[in-house]
């Protein structure tokens, strides 16, 4: 199928044209019509698979149809991959007026609660530091928060984060939806999976 067939908007086809992708990878097949239709998504999926894109165009589709604050966080195992989130958010939202902010260890603090502060559409986070801004940054709270994703789950989860997603979980809306990605399926994943997710739409891999 083409991506106008899975149901992408055209800002969202501009932008996909602009950067190049023309037809969609397995795993956006596969998750982009469920998502759209407001299901929960496991996508068992490794980086290269085009998995940034199958959550993202999609929550950026929902945030162009119904424009909120806070709309989805993303959580990711290392700063490296949250930035690289990032930029697919902003080079296929562009169009659409995305603003997203990056919240990792090893940066300022401070600049991050500022950044928090303009409201943006789309948090990408590791968790640890995520947490933190959840204690310690006045005015900052997920509760309006839309979607959850999960990526690279297998690794979060190996990398101890478990509790702390465990803690936001408890601190965001349970009328939500989550979308986890994991390279593996592991029993950690599962459980995580059966805490964080409802009704999914499809399962594969
Ligand atoms: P990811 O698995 O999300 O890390 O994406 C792997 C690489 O594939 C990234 O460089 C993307 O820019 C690229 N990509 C994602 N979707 C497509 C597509 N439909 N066509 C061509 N390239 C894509």
């Amino acid at each position: 199928p083409s991506f106008k067939e899975l149901g992408v908007i055209d800002p969202l086809l501009e932008a996909l044209a602009a950067v190049g992708y023309t037809k969609p990878t397995p795993i956006q097949a596969q998750s982009i019509p469920p998502a759209l239709e407001g299901r929960d998504i496991i996508g068992v999926a490794e980086t290269g698979s085009g998995k940034t894109a199958a959550f993202a165009l999609p929550i950026l589709q929902k945030l162009w149809e119904e424009p909120k604050g806070l709309f989805a966080c993303v959580l990711a195992p290392t700063r490296e991959l949250a930035f690289q989130i990032s930029q697919q958010f902003e080079s296929l939202g562009s169009a659409i007026g995305v603003r997203t902010a990056v919240i990792v260890g090893g940066t300022d603090r401070m600049d991050q609660a500022v950044a928090l502060s303009k409201r943006p559409h789309i948090v990408i986070a590791t968790p640890g530091r995520l947490q933190d801004h959840l204690e310690n940054t006045k005015g900052f709270s997920l509760r309006g928060l839309k979607y959850l994703i999960l990526d690279e789950a297998d690794r979060l989860l190996d990398m101890d984060f478990g509790p702390v997603i465990d803690k936001i979980l408890r601190v965001i809306p349970k009328e939500r939806n989550t979308f986890l990605f994991s390279a593996t399926m592991t029993t950690k994943v599962a459980k995580l999976q059966r805490a964080s997710l409802s009704d999914p739409g499809r399962k594969w891999g």
